[in-house]
């Protein structure tokens, strides 16, 4: 099946569902056996529920795995994620990720005595020569968040098979729809499903997918005794946003598209950061990599003034944290989403006072561009 079907149709295994089309919300903590021995295959909604176990099943043919697990958040599944390694284990990530991720790592993982180093993963030999005796995974994002570099995702996990390390990327940027990670090599592939899995900027959620039976077992444990999981409600939501997945994520990258291109003609913008550009350094590899470009772009404007205008004057626009939904959503990643970021690093990538992310969403193009040049402007 196509994944516009598998969006719309979902897996269907529901069985006791008097035929109803869309999948049943089985609001229970709790399941009742037939008999001693006997289960009808749920026992507790914390292992399994029908509800959440059909969205799982959802992600695992979104993203060509074996098994998918459905979070709380985002973070809920990273956080699930790390205790696959032990204190002593060291990690290589991209040194532009999301700002939670690093908040994370350096915070709660370091106190586990989990080593992590940073490097821009695009650059494979400098990710080859991190390697240690001790290295167990690659974590990547691609693109990254929000400076929009590109990592080979075939050469790195290449590398990553070479050296017997879990690659494991963050594929909430480009979605399900646009790439699968797993089929190039990753082993786990993590997603916000707050951003554009869900789609509506309404629901919080996390997942992990796997293609390996052997990772799908561990993590399956963890999860189970962590407990983060989706409740079924928020399940449900989530099936319901990822009808739309198809469309939404065409028509966005219709619009980003057309926004980037107005973007760089625009006098008050310097950079703009969009990996659908023919000038953007990767453009060959996203092109060989994923079926599309998503609708995130990162610019970088004049001053930090124009920074200010424009955040008081976009109407049409909200200035909001995060991203994927139908709403268009502009943020400002120095005080929002990397506020706890090293503020040296950030510098460094190109993260200062000056650069604005956009969340390009479904609204009409016009009205958009409307917006932008009204708030670019000022008037
Ligand atoms: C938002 C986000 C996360 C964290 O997800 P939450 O659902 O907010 O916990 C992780 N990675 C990326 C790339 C994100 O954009």
């Amino acid at each position: 099946m196509k994944k516009e079907t598998i969006c719309v149709h979902g897996e269907q295994n529901s069985e006791n569902s008097f035929g109803a089309i869309s999948v049943p919300i089985y609001q229970t903590a709790s399941f009742s056996h037939p008999s001693l021995g006997e289960s009808t295959g749920y026992d507790y909604s914390r292992l399994q529920n029908p509800t959440r176990e059909e969205l799982e099943n959802i992600m695992t043919s979104l993203e060509n795995g074996i098994d998918s697990m459905a979070f709380s958040t985002g973070m809920a599944a990273i956080s699930a994620l790390m205790e696959l390694f032990e204190p002593g284990d060291h990690i290589i990530a991209s040194d532009d990720l999301y700002g939670g991720t690093p908040r994370l790592f350096d915070n709660i993982s370091k106190k586990n005595k989990i080593e992590i180093d940073y490097i821009d993963t695009s650059d494979l030999i400098g990710v080859k020569n991190l390697i240690k005796e001790n290295t167990k995974a690659l974590f990547i994002e691609t693109p990254t968040n929000p400076m929009m570099q590109i990592t080979d995702l075939k050469a790195i996990s290449k590398i990553g098979k070479e050296q017997n390390l879990i690659v494991i990327v963050d594929n909430t940027f480009l979605s399900p729809y646009f790439q699968n990670p797993l089929s190039l090599g990753a082993d786990i592939v993590v997603h916000s499903g707050t951003k554009y899995i869900g789609g509506h900027n309404d629901t919080l959620g996390g997942f992990l997918t796997t293609n390996s039976q052997e990772l799908s077992d561990r993590l399956r444990f963890i999860f189970k005794t962590i407990g983060s999981c989706l409740g079924p409600m928020d399940s449900w939501l989530m099936i319901r946003g990822i009808k739309t997945l198809a469309i939404r994520m065409k028509k966005q990258e219709e619009n980003a598209m057309k926004i980037a291109k107005w973007l760089k003609k625009s006098d008050k913008v310097k950079k703009v950061f969009y990996i659908g550009l023919p000038d953007h350094p990767q453009y060959e590899i996203s092109k060989s990599q994923s079926r599309g470009f998503g609708a995130m772009i990162s610019f970088e404007v004049d001053s930090y003034e124009t920074v200010v205008n424009v955040l008081e004057n976009i109407k049409i626009i909200k200035f909001a944290e995060s991203l994927g939904g139908v709403e268009s959503l502009m943020t400002f990643p120095k005080i929002q989403t990397h506020a706890d970021v090293d503020e040296k690093i950030l510098e460094a990538k190109g993260v200062n006072d000056r650069l604005l992310r956009l969340s390009v969403g479904i609204e009409d193009i016009d009205d958009l561009i409307k917006d932008l040049e009204s708030a670019l402007g000022g008037i």
